[in-house]
């Protein structure tokens, strides 16, 4: 296949219309509202459809939802999930005894929260993970439920269906 490539013009050839036109764009945007957040000073509020960090979630009758069956964990591409399985007082019925996302590994994509058949696991609006000690990242089952009910979407409210 012969690709016809277009003939440029003299000017063209010089870049100066390219360059007039970038420096138009730049001039424009010297007199439009200032986006530049100063963080970490200035915290940076994310819109209700951000997703942040996954946390877990309790029922309306303050149980947690998951059933321990580890599918998050199956999922989770840097493999950031770990569930050891507990046996509730119901024969079919299982919760989670354990339950670790290393922070350190997880990037947020969402998968977890996806595939979860109880709607146990939601990505809340936390950003700032960072420390500088990796297993203070490793966040245990109950601080998991604490960032879950401090999210204000979700106090006091089951998870909706569907964001948005
Ligand atoms: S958001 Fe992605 S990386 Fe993080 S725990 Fe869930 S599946 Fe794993
Ligand atoms: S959070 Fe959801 S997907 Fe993960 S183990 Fe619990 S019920 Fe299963």
């Amino acid at each position: 296949m012969i690709v016809k490539r277009p003939v440029l013009k003299w000017w063209e050839k010089i870049y100066l219309p390219t360059i007039l036109d970038g420096l138009i764009t730049t001039f424009k945007h010297l007199f439009k509202k200032r986006v530049t957040v100063q963080y970490p000073e200035e915290k940076w509020v994310p819109p209700p459809k951000f997703r942040g960090a996954p946390v877990l979630l309790t029922g309306l009758d303050g149980r947690e939802k998951c059933t321990s069956c580890k599918l998050c964990m199956f999922i989770c591409p840097p493999q950031a999930i770990r569930i050891v399985a507990g046996e509730t007082e119901h024969p079919i019925e299982k919760y989670p005894k354990e339950f670790y996302i290393d922070f350190g590994l997880c990037i947020f994509c969402g998968y977890c929260e996806e595939v979860c058949p109880c709607e146990a696991i939601w990505l809340k609006h936390k950003y700032e993970m960072a420390d500088f000690d990796r297993t203070n990242l490793i966040f245990d089952k109950e601080k998991l439920l604490e960032m879950g009910r401090e999210e204000p979407y979700l106090k006091g409210k089951e998870k909706p269906l569907k964001k948005g």
